[in-house]
């Protein structure tokens, strides 16, 4: 039986129409390996910006579901472009976006989750020997609302459609050659990894390494789908693959670092100290869909019998969160302020080889120490430990614990994208 291989191209490969040539030659050469094709393709270039700084020109808070309806366009436009650039390569194919294929998501507008992908037309497309191109990044309700899956969501339309259809893998093209050791834009000397466990991925992609969705990342792992990350523009390449933790020699450990320059802490003052009242804010946030990251909750003052809430959410979910909270203040008895601050940066460090290491998390603490660098929160997990630091701090943190880590390579990595990432 032949086997189906899904491509993912992301809007630095797509930008312009030669690329897109380039592009569709990867693809034939795959079809030409005797595979079946099915390419994911991003919207070109800066257009998803584009679309959301028009949209933020008309009004400061858009509503999330026209928000939806206007950045879905983008990867219109790509399918249709790469399916003729491949017919005009004398192959057949076919360009469909996500409410023709039946890429199914839970009702929620800008994050939603991939709940049922039909297969059928795509099973049959492929049987006839058609090139499928689908459209990223873009989902569609029960109702047939169109939604889509959060900003760098088609690594995750590409790993469902990979899952749905059985494929033999599942490979990420993209403007650098795998996943390194951190950010090879901010370390020149970032290392390539050849392979990387799909846990310490995710915990990275959670951390703000965004070569890979974090949910793209959490399918192939419950699918045990092999992924691969590798270069558009060296081929021959395999990139990095990511495997089960349990089939990997861990040997150091950390295997990355990482910087999320996109939080905002939020401090809630002086809320009561008694059972219940963290339920009621968080699950207050939880309702209207708003992820919470970091969580602190200081020692309760002895005198006011008081203590303060703090926590960091995505910037872009800041205002909504601010709103929920002034809401909720009287009914949990909060008598401080809510006090905001967006300038900051969660710089991570990952590795499963700091499981039963110790002075894993006080060589990073010396190491931001040394540098001068204040840290304002701390969260960690089995192989992760998140530090919350000022936000023009982030680069010297991850360079330094780069450094501190031993995680350089030989070789200055060959970084090919025209679209600085940070
Ligand atoms: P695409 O348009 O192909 O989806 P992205 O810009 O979303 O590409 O992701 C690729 C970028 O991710 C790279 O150009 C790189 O700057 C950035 N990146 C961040 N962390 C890492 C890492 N650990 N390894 C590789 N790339 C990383
Ligand atoms: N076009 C979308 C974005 O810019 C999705 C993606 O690129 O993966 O976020
Ligand atoms: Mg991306």
């Amino acid at each position: 039986m032949r086997k189906v291989i899904v491509q993912k191209f992301g809007g630095t490969s797509v930008a312009d129409t030669e690329k897109i040539k380039n592009v569709a030659k990867t693809v034939i050469r795959e079809k030409e390996n005797g595979n079946d094709v099915v390419v994911v393709v991003s919207a070109m270039g800066h257009t998803t910006d584009y679309l959301v700084k028009m949209a933020k020109d008309l009004s400061p808070n858009p509503s999330e579901r026209e928000m939806d309806m206007l950045l879905s366009t983008g990867e219109g436009v790509s399918i249709a472009l790469l399916a003729m650039a491949i017919q005009a390569q004398g192959y057949d194919a076919i360009s469909y976006n996500a409410m023709q294929v039946g890429i199914i998501t839970e009702n929620i507008h800008s994050k939603a989750r991939i709940i049922d992908i039909k297969t059928d037309k795509l099973k049959q497309n492929l049987k006839e020997g058609k090139i499928i191109v689908v459209a990223g990044f873009q989902g569609v309700t029960e109702d047939g609302e169109i939604t889509t899956l959060g900003r760098g969501g088609s690594d995750t339309s590409a790993v469902a459609l990979a899952a749905a259809l059985n494929a033999e893998r599942c490979d990420i093209y993209t403007d650098v050659e795998g996943v390194y050791t951190t950010d090879p834009r901010v370390v020149k000397n970032a290392s390539r990894l050849d392979e990387i466990s799909y846990e310490e991925m995710l915990e990275l992609a959670h951390a703000g390494a965004n070569v890979l969705h974090p949910r793209s990342v959490e399918i192939a792992k419950q699918c045990n789908l092999p992924l691969r990350v590798r270069s558009r523009f060296k081929l021959d390449n395999l990139g990095t693959l990511m495997l089960g933790v349990d089939k990997m020699e861990i040997n150091k450990p950390v295997a990355g670092v990482a910087a999320d320059l996109s939080q905002a802490r939020i401090v809630v003052c002086d809320v009561p100290d008694k059972p219940g009242v963290a339920a009621k804010l968080f699950s207050k946030l939880a309702k209207e869909k708003i992820s919470v990251d970091m969580i602190i909750q200081s020692y309760a003052r002895k005198v006011s019998n008081t203590n303060d809430i703090a926590f960091t959410v995505d910037a872009s979910d800041l205002n909504k969160t601010v709103q929920a909270l002034e809401l909720l203040k009287a009914e949990i008895g909060a008598q401080g302020d809510i006090q905001v601050d967006e300038n900051i940066a969660k710089v991570s460090i990952v590795g499963a080889g700091m499981i039963d290491r110790p002075g894993v998390a006080s060589s990073m603490f010396e190491t931001l120490a040394d540098n001068n660098i204040n840290i304002r929160m701390i969260s960690t997990s089995e192989i992760k430990i998140s530090c919350l630091v000022d936000k023009n701090q982030a680069e010297t943190a991850v360079k330094a614990l780069h450094e501190a880590f031993e995680l350089a390579g030989d070789e200055i990595a060959d970084v090919k994208g025209d679209l600085p990432n940070v």
